[in-house]
């Protein structure tokens, strides 16, 4: 197997010997070069009523900081259910899922795209609002030459979006509360944060409790970085696999909150500070110089902490 980095990382995890923390194959991406496997991980009981938290990074290939900072967190995080009895003791009241990297091939190859030259964040069979759809960002079927391709009409999700469907469906929907974050980068000067829809600027149901959390995180941390707002503020989007994710739970779970963020960090800000990252295409990215990226590593570890009680203490602050 090629590998690369971040999958080496995620495969050193594994070491990890618990019988909290279990890890999965879901799939395996074949490219020209090598074969991929999509892993999953899987932390706390087995009861998928519990409060669930979920942590993805990696749909786009080229974003490679938001799997970096979800693999720091699990090397901290299990690293810590070796000594500290206090955090195993609470995995009896919630459960962490994540798959780090989503599209392990687009990865590989350092392309936003997986290697079909699909966007896999427009991929979903979700329309947007035509009215305020932009040209090629938005979604489109022109060409998979073209960046923000959804595939072909009618073909069906790629196998990453699959997996990843699967994935929550299985992990994510019996929970009595759910809610995940996805990390990506490369969009902004601030880091931010968005609740859906992209597809449409029509209200969220769930925008109530999409608001008590950002109350939660302003009156907890209230020098916190993060701006917090609609992703369809932002702009609109076909394909998006959380509102398509959303929209299925929404149907099938009226009583039950599953709250799916983004985190978008604001890449364009590393850019100014360091104007020679524009001609990299990497660096569009990331946050080249190394105590940028340690600092963005240990930044957002405030933000996931925060999460984890959020989740395990929803009817605290969601019910209030
Ligand atoms: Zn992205």
């Amino acid at each position: 197997m090629n590998t690369f980095n971040e999958l080496d990382e995620l495969l050193r995890l594994e070491r990890y010997r618990s019988s909290l923390i279990r890890f999965e194959t879901l799939g395996t991406i074949e490219t020209r070069e090598a074969a991929y496997p999509v892993k999953a991980i899987v932390i706390g009981s087995d009861d998928r009523s519990l409060p669930t938290l979920g942590f993805f990074g990696g749909v786009h290939g080229l974003e490679k900081v938001g799997s970096q900072i979800l693999l720091a967190f699990f090397h901290s995080f299990f690293y810590q259910l070796t000594w500290d009895r206090d955090l195993v003791k609470s995995l009896d009241g919630y459960r962490i899922v994540s798959i780090p990297i989503i599209n392990p091939g687009g990865m590989a190859r350092s392309t936003r795209c997986n290697p079909c030259n699909v966007d896999l964040m427009r991929n979903a069979p979700v329309e947007a609002d035509p009215e305020h759809t932009l040209p090629l960002i938005s979604g489109h079927r022109v060409s998979p030459q073209l960046p923000w391709y959804r595939g072909e009409a009618g073909k069906g999700l790629e196998k990453e979006a699959q997996i990843l469907v699967d994935f929550v469906k299985r992990e994510m929907f019996e929970a009595q509360m759910a809610l995940s974050l996805d990390v990506h980068s490369g969009f902004g000067v601030r880091d931010q944060i968005w609740y859906p829809y992209a597809k449409t600027k029509a209200e969220f149901p769930r925008k109530a409790a999409a608001l008590k959390l950002k109350a939660l995180l302003d009156t907890t941390f209230p020098h916190h970085i993060y701006k917090y707002e609609c992703q369809s503020d932002n702009y609109i989007t076909s394909g998006d696999l959380w509102d398509y994710l959303f929209d299925g739970h929404h149907e099938q779970e009226k009583d039950r909150v599953f709250l799916p963020l983004t985190l978008e960090l604001g890449s364009w800000n590393w850019i100014r500070k360091n104007p020679v990252q524009f001609f990299s295409k990497a660096g569009l990215f990331h946050p080249m110089k190394h105590h940028r990226h340690s600092r963005i590593m240990r930044r957002h570890l405030i933000l996931l902490n925060f999460l984890l009680r959020a989740v395990r203490n929803h009817s605290a602050w969601l019910e209030a």
